[in-house]
């Protein structure tokens, strides 16, 4: 048996420990940005997917409806699990919106984790992550 220094006898247990551990709990699902389905009809753009957007980040379609037409500077409705926006706005500049929103919305600013929900304090709505606890502002909509 070979005898290690200390140190390196705790790193190699550690290692070791890290090799036992299940797959899962080494890497955690990695965060996937949800991919915003885009179709311009005329003189308005549908957001086809906007209701599968809202599931995977865990968000209030109304939310994120209110954020959408507030950033585009337009107006629109929800219709059933699309969103339509009045006028014509490219698959990019709807993708880029929808990352804004992630940022802003969905991410935690501590540790990055997404896995995070609104809270209120004291009236005002804030962000609180699963992962670190920690409480962050948000802007108002
Ligand atoms: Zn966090």
């Amino acid at each position: 048996m070979v005898t290690l220094p200390k140190e390196l006898e705790y790193e190699f247990l550690l290692n070791r420990l890290y090799e036992l551990l299940p797959e899962q709990a080494k890497a955690p699902a990695r965060f996937e940005m949800p991919h915003a389905i885009v179709e311009i009809h005329g003189k308005s753009t549908l957001i086809k997917n906007a209701a599968q957007i809202c599931q995977q980040l865990r968000r209030d379609m109304n939310h994120f409806f209110k954020f959408m037409t507030k950033e585009l500077g337009t107006t629109g409705a929800i219709e059933g699990s699309a969103i339509r926006l009045k006028g014509r706005f490219g698959p990019a500049t709807v993708q880029r919106k929808v990352e804004q929103y992630v940022k802003t919305f969905v991410l935690c600013p501590v540790c990055g984790k997404p896995d995070t929900h609104f809270i209120e304090m004291r009236g005002v709505r804030m962000l609180k992550c699963e992962a670190c606890g920690a409480v962050s502002p948000i802007p108002e909509l």
